[in-house]
């Protein structure tokens, strides 16, 4: 019988530590790792740093090639995510790079993104930085703009900064054969598998709700085996790798993933009812609330709104900038998913390098809820509020 996600949460990546004799989760620091001879070390180099796993008994060669460490979040996460690997780096941008890059490896440089996307990821596709090209698409025109070149469709839902939500299996059936990458950070896998709904590529920027504390940087793809032998000759070769301290600090993060993702999202859910009254507040993005589902996918597809949210405020980029300058409780900073509350605007700050015409709107402030009592941060939030009315 397999056991709930609470249950893996807690005991995922650990299955050999009692036959280790350790308790706690072991860190290798090692950069470099003694090879028995040139022979046997030159094979292994050769395996690892074209995308091969590593093999019992084999050195590991050298840190960008291979961590235990960093090996056992990967396996952790893929467990919770339904899917067989996992390829972690050192930030959520160094996971979108490295998906790209294997993509364009293979010839297929042309994306289709559907908007919004966090800010940076947006920039990224939309910069042609890496040599790759975007094609602009809502989730009913994926199809329309895939061409023989596309390597890539790439989604969030919900999505950063104003939690819009896509449907997966309907976006998969318009996807045909390009592989789907979502984005799955705000949901995480507690509320949301994507593979299950037909995603190819499972991203997090592991620096939000998987490390939890706002203390650790970090990037995970989870994905099937083939792609994740292209993420890791990519990682290899470009070095966007996870350290295994920051490794360790998120596979301990996925022990209370599930009961603070629940807990913050309780809290969301009372502030996102009381922002929505607020006299101040002319519109509130929260995937609980109806007129944000019309499609009805809590529940179906994400089993719970999440701890995310946002609010335009009346009197637009002036008032915006006063709500979030006033906070006393709540953090005025960017970032999101931590037992701290943090309120930012998007436009001018997470999303400022995203094209006009796909800005989040200067009267928009994104809400992350943490696990404080949702009655101090409502009184946080009203004292801000009442001062702009
Ligand atoms: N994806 C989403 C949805 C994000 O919110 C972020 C960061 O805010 C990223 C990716 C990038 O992650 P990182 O900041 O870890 O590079």
């Amino acid at each position: 019988m397999e056991s709930s996600l609470d249950t893996r949460a807690v005991h995922a990546g650990r299955a050999d530590l009692a036959e280790l004799g350790v308790h706690a989760l072991p860190i290798d620091l090692s950069t470099t790792y003694p090879l028995a001879d040139v022979e046997s070390g030159g094979d292994a180099y050769e395996a690892l740093a074209t995308g091969g796993r590593e093999v019992p008994g084999d050195s590991l060669v050298y840190q960008r090639l291979a961590n235990p460490t960093v090996r056992r979040f990967e396996a952790a996460l893929a467990e919770l995510e339904g899917v067989d690997e996992a390829v972690a780096f050192g930030s959520g941008m160094a996971a979108v790079t490295a998906c790209l890059l294997a993509a364009a490896a293979a010839g297929q440089r042309h994306v289709v993104g559907v908007r919004p996307l966090y800010g940076g990821t947006d920039h990224l596709l939309d910069s042609g930085l890496l040599g790759t090209e975007v094609s602009w698409a809502t989730p009913e025109t994926v199809a329309a703009a895939v061409r023989p070149d596309t390597g890539l469709i790439i989604v969030e839902t919900p999505a950063n900064p104003t939690l819009e939500m896509v449907d997966l299996a309907a976006l998969h059936a318009q996807a045909g054969d390009v592989p789907l990458l979502v984005d799955n950070t705000f949901a995480t896998p507690v509320l949301q598998q994507p593979a299950r709904h037909g995603a190819a590529l499972v991203l997090h920027s592991a620096t939000k709700f998987i490390g939890g504390h706002g203390d650790v940087m970090g990037g995970v793809v989870a994905c099937g085996p083939e792609w994740a032998a292209r993420l890791r000759r990519v990682r290899a070769v470009t070095g966007g790798l996870l350290h295994p301290l920051a490794a360790y600090l998120l596979h301990r993060g996925l022990q209370t993933l599930p009961v603070r993702m629940r807990a913050q999202q309780e809290g969301a859910g009372k502030l996102a009812g009381r922002l929505a009254g607020h006299p101040s507040v002319s519109r509130v993005f929260y995937p609980g609330r109806p007129e944000c589902d019309p499609a009805g996918l809590v529940g179906r597809q994400l089993s719970g709104p999440g701890a995310v949210l946002a609010f335009e405020v009346a009197g637009g980029y002036a008032a915006a900038a006063r709500v979030a300058a006033g906070c006393r409780l709540i953090t005025h900073a960017v970032s999101l998913g931590g037992v701290d509350s943090l309120i930012q605007h998007p436009a001018s700050l997470t999303h400022r390098p995203v094209a006009a015409e796909a800005k989040p709107d200067g009267g928009v402030l994104r809400l992350s809820v943490g696990l404080e009592d949702p009655a101090d941060l409502w009184a946080d939030l009203a004292q801000a509020l009442d001062a702009v009315q």
